[in-house]
């Protein structure tokens, strides 16, 4: 039993535990020699069901080894240079020192009883991102860890509903819901349709404003679509402004759509999920300007800002928003409490302190160190798109913007359809081969290879190196023309 609970007697198996542990996954994390595996889903699934859970090992050390066989070997390992395919990072060392810390002592932030300064160094986090945004003090800015973005965007849009239903219109709540419209740039991410379909909105109260050519929100268009909602009797629930869009990484104009907001009383909710992290860039924190004029700000701190997951917040302008979200229980949070429980502010009750894990990043290299490794990424970006429109086999698809490279690989005399078809296959070939994981996507109908950099350690030679992997990929799979093949026989 001495490898099972954690309390006052085991302190010392926890420390042991921990370690053989933390050695275990070192040394296999050094050695990673590619992203993941070549292993078939075939053999990685009768792997786990090989498993018998009602035959215990009964011993911790055989527990590891065997989880190292079936999840360290296999894992996909985004501190591998050929990891180019989600917004997943590399983890900071201080903030995983924290996963430790918090795991153990077991904390749950929900109350002021189950947490004391765990619930004040939140605020604190809190506090410091919504200064960082530039939310003004007077508003008295607050906001709250979730679970990520996805979640952070439901409580926004939630909020700004309440918000626009708390003012006076004419009709029914029921009647009001149905009118209620949600604005956002057509490169949102979908977790927003999502939110609106859990929000009880219409079938199409998402209205999608079609972007300028670089793919950002055209503010024209925005009031334009502002004006017919009015127009139409609805009302605008609020406008989602993306900062980084998840493909091109695009962000869209902050001032102008605040401006356009401003002109028709709509929430503006900016959705900084994977942009936030130039909060703190020691060069590029002005791609962010015009953020302090929103309502509602997402960040995940677990994109840009190499946190493990999960470690995202929601920050709002006016802290009193949140109010929307409180729902007293007299056994846990009574109505009146002298202390702050912060299960006040959040959609979940039980939850972890995963605001440790910034806090310990915070205070063992800082903001700028963070903001510096974001910067390296985005410069990679740069280097990589130079690389691709370089290559007369490469077709760079758009410039990039953050951290992710969209393009098409078309070697000589092939088709707009026959690039589309190697996208998948070389795709598939190189995730099967366990050499690089990339990802794709499609963008004005045509399917396309995109990259996603958020390892700083990753150079231009691993660039090059997965083009060379792309192109014989590329070759392996298509189609043999007929000449070789009536030469073999
Ligand atoms: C990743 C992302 C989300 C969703 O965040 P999760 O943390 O994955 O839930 C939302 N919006 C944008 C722009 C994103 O890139």
């Amino acid at each position: 039993m001495s490898d099972f609970l954690f309390t006052r007697d085991t302190p010392a198996q926890y420390a042991r535990a921990l370690h053989s542990t933390v050695d275990t996954v070192a040394v296999h994390l050094a050695g990673t020699g590619g992203p993941r595996s070549a292993a078939s889903p075939g053999q990685l699934e009768d792997l786990v069901a090989a498993v018998d859970l009602d035959r215990p090992l009964g011993d911790l050390g055989a527990a590891v080894d065997e989880t190292r066989r079936l999840y360290l070997d296999h894992a996909v390992h985004f501190h591998d240079p050929g990891y180019m395919a989600h917004l997943n990072c590399p983890v900071a060392i201080p903030a995983v020192a924290a996963e430790a810390l918090t795991a153990a002592v077991n904390t749950a932030v929900e109350t002021w009883d189950q947490s004391t300064t765990a619930t004040l160094i939140e605020q604190r986090i809190v506090d410091w991102t919504a200064a960082r945004i530039g939310f003004p003090a007077a508003g008295e800015p607050d906001g709250v860890f979730t679970s990520g973005g996805t979640q952070s965007n439901l409580q926004a849009l939630f909020t700004a509903r309440e918000e626009r239903l708390s003012r006076p219109h004419p009709g029914t709540r029921q009647e009001r819901l149905a009118g209620l419209r949600i604005v956002a740039g057509e490169h949102a991410h979908f977790s927003v349709a999502k939110a609106a379909h859990l929000l009880g909105l219409a079938p199409d109260a998402v209205v999608f404003v079609p972007g300028t050519r670089s793919g950002a929100l055209d503010v024209v268009a925005l009031e334009r679509a502002l004006h017919d909602v009015a127009a139409s009797g609805g009302e605008v629930a609020a406008v989602v402004a993306t900062a980084g869009t998840t493909d091109l990484g695009v962000i869209d104009p902050l001032p102008g759509v605040a401006e356009a907001c401003r002109a028709h009383g709509a929430w503006l909710h900016v959705d900084a999920a994977y942009g936030g992290g130039l909060l703190v860039s020691p060069t590029r924190r002005h791609l962010l300007a015009g953020i302090e004029r929103a309502d509602s700000v997402t960040v995940d701190f677990h994109k840009s800002w190499f946190q493990p997951v999960a470690a995202s917040a929601l920050l709002l302008r006016e802290g009193r928003s949140l109010r929307f979200s409180t729902w007293s229980a007299e056994y846990l949070n009574p109505r009146h409490a002298v202390r702050p429980n912060l299960v006040d502010k959040s959609l979940q009750t039980t939850r972890r302190f995963d605001a440790l894990k910034l806090w310990m990043t915070l205070r063992t290299v800082g903001a700028e160190e963070i903001g510096r490794a974001l910067d390296r990424v985005l410069d990679l970006a740069q280097e990589a798109g130079r690389i691709v429109a370089g290559a007369p086999d490469m077709e760079l698809v758009a410039e990039p913007v953050l951290s992710t490279v969209l393009f098409r690989h078309v070697p000589p005399g092939t088709g707009e359809d026959d690039a589309d078809r190697i996208v998948e296959a070389v795709r598939t070939a190189l995730f099967d081969s366990g050499r690089a994981v990339v990802a794709s996507t499609v963008l004005d109908g045509r399917r396309c290879l995109k990259f996603t950099f958020l390892n700083p350690a990753t150079t231009a030679t691993d660039v090059e190196r997965v083009l060379d992997l792309i192109r014989a990929a590329a070759r392996e799979t298509a189609p043999r023309p007929l000449e070789a093949v009536a030469g073999a026989r």
